[in-house]
Protein backbone atom coordinates (compact mmCIF):
# COMPACT_ATOMS: atom_id res chain seq x y z
CA UNK A 1 0.00 0.00 0.00
CA UNK A 2 1.12 3.47 -1.00
CA UNK A 3 1.12 6.24 1.71
CA UNK A 4 0.82 9.96 1.65
CA UNK A 5 0.64 12.24 4.28
CA UNK A 6 -2.01 14.64 5.00
CA UNK A 7 -0.24 18.49 6.34
CA UNK A 8 -3.89 19.12 7.76
CA UNK A 9 -4.85 15.45 9.01
CA UNK A 10 -1.33 15.53 10.54
CA UNK A 11 -0.90 11.51 9.45
CA UNK A 12 0.09 9.35 6.58
CA UNK A 13 -2.90 7.58 4.85
CA UNK A 14 -3.84 4.93 2.30
CA UNK A 15 -3.31 6.42 -1.50
CA UNK A 16 -6.90 5.96 -2.34
CA UNK A 17 -8.12 8.54 -0.42
CA UNK A 18 -6.25 10.86 -2.37
CA UNK A 19 -6.85 12.44 -5.80
CA UNK A 20 -4.51 14.00 -7.73
CA UNK A 21 -5.52 17.29 -9.37
CA UNK A 22 -2.54 18.13 -11.72
CA UNK A 23 -0.02 20.90 -11.82
CA UNK A 24 0.20 23.01 -8.84
CA UNK A 25 0.48 26.86 -8.98
CA UNK A 26 -1.14 27.67 -12.28
CA UNK A 27 -1.15 31.19 -12.72
CA UNK A 28 -4.89 32.00 -13.53
CA UNK A 29 -5.14 35.25 -15.96
CA UNK A 30 -5.85 38.37 -14.79
CA UNK A 31 -7.70 39.51 -17.44
CA UNK A 32 -9.49 36.57 -19.26
CA UNK A 33 -11.36 38.63 -21.44
CA UNK A 34 -8.25 40.31 -22.70
CA UNK A 35 -6.84 36.88 -24.09
CA UNK A 36 -7.19 35.67 -27.57
CA UNK A 37 -8.44 32.31 -27.88
CA UNK A 38 -5.15 30.75 -28.36
CA UNK A 39 -3.92 32.26 -25.27
CA UNK A 40 -6.68 31.16 -23.06
CA UNK A 41 -6.69 27.69 -24.77
CA UNK A 42 -3.28 27.45 -23.59
CA UNK A 43 -4.23 28.30 -19.79
CA UNK A 44 -6.95 25.86 -19.70
CA UNK A 45 -5.24 22.60 -21.47
CA UNK A 46 -1.51 22.87 -21.67
CA UNK A 47 0.85 22.26 -18.31
CA UNK A 48 3.96 20.80 -18.10
CA UNK A 49 5.07 17.30 -17.81
CA UNK A 50 8.39 17.06 -16.69
CA UNK A 51 10.56 14.10 -16.20
CA UNK A 52 11.23 14.63 -12.28
CA UNK A 53 10.50 16.95 -9.86
CA UNK A 54 6.79 18.27 -10.53
CA UNK A 55 4.41 20.28 -7.73
CA UNK A 56 1.14 18.71 -8.15
CA UNK A 57 -1.77 19.29 -6.07
CA UNK A 58 -3.61 16.80 -4.28
CA UNK A 59 -6.99 16.49 -2.75
CA UNK A 60 -7.51 14.08 0.74
CA UNK A 61 -10.89 13.34 -1.02
CA UNK A 62 -12.38 10.67 1.54
CA UNK A 63 -10.45 12.22 4.96
CA UNK A 64 -10.48 16.40 5.29
CA UNK A 65 -11.72 17.02 2.21
CA UNK A 66 -8.79 19.79 2.22
CA UNK A 67 -6.22 20.88 -0.62
CA UNK A 68 -2.33 20.66 -0.45
CA UNK A 69 0.65 20.58 -2.73
CA UNK A 70 2.93 17.92 -3.16
CA UNK A 71 6.31 18.03 -5.11
CA UNK A 72 7.05 14.20 -6.56
CA UNK A 73 9.28 12.74 -8.81
CA UNK A 74 7.48 11.75 -12.07
CA UNK A 75 9.96 9.02 -12.87
CA UNK A 76 10.43 7.64 -9.20
CA UNK A 77 7.20 8.20 -7.79
CA UNK A 78 9.50 9.45 -4.73
CA UNK A 79 7.18 12.18 -2.99
CA UNK A 80 10.13 14.87 -1.99
CA UNK A 81 7.45 17.46 -0.28
CA UNK A 82 4.45 18.29 1.11
CA UNK A 83 3.12 21.36 1.82
CA UNK A 84 -0.21 23.38 2.46
CA UNK A 85 -1.85 26.04 0.84
CA UNK A 86 -0.26 29.18 0.41
CA UNK A 87 2.97 27.65 1.35
CA UNK A 88 5.97 27.54 -1.04
CA UNK A 89 8.19 24.39 -2.46
CA UNK A 90 11.11 24.16 -1.04
CA UNK A 91 11.96 21.77 -3.53
CA UNK A 92 12.45 22.63 -7.23
CA UNK A 93 11.27 20.98 -10.09
CA UNK A 94 12.58 19.54 -12.97
CA UNK A 95 14.09 21.88 -15.97
CA UNK A 96 11.58 21.60 -18.86
CA UNK A 97 11.23 21.92 -22.37
CA UNK A 98 10.55 25.63 -22.97
CA UNK A 99 6.63 25.80 -24.74
CA UNK A 100 4.34 28.30 -25.09
CA UNK A 101 2.55 27.67 -21.96
CA UNK A 102 5.73 29.00 -20.36
CA UNK A 103 5.60 32.19 -22.50
CA UNK A 104 1.61 32.60 -21.79
CA UNK A 105 2.97 32.74 -17.55
CA UNK A 106 5.50 34.74 -18.16
CA UNK A 107 3.64 37.39 -20.06
CA UNK A 108 0.83 37.46 -17.39
CA UNK A 109 3.28 37.73 -14.48
CA UNK A 110 4.86 41.39 -16.06
CA UNK A 111 1.27 42.54 -16.24
CA UNK A 112 0.73 42.08 -12.38
ZN1 LIG B 1 -6.62 15.22 5.43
Amino acid sequence: MFLIYCPYCEEERAEEEFHASGEAHIVRPTDPESLSDEAWGDYVFFRKNPRGNHHELWQHTTGCRKFFYMTRDTATYEIKEIYKVGEQPKVATAPAVPNKYDQFSSEQAVKK
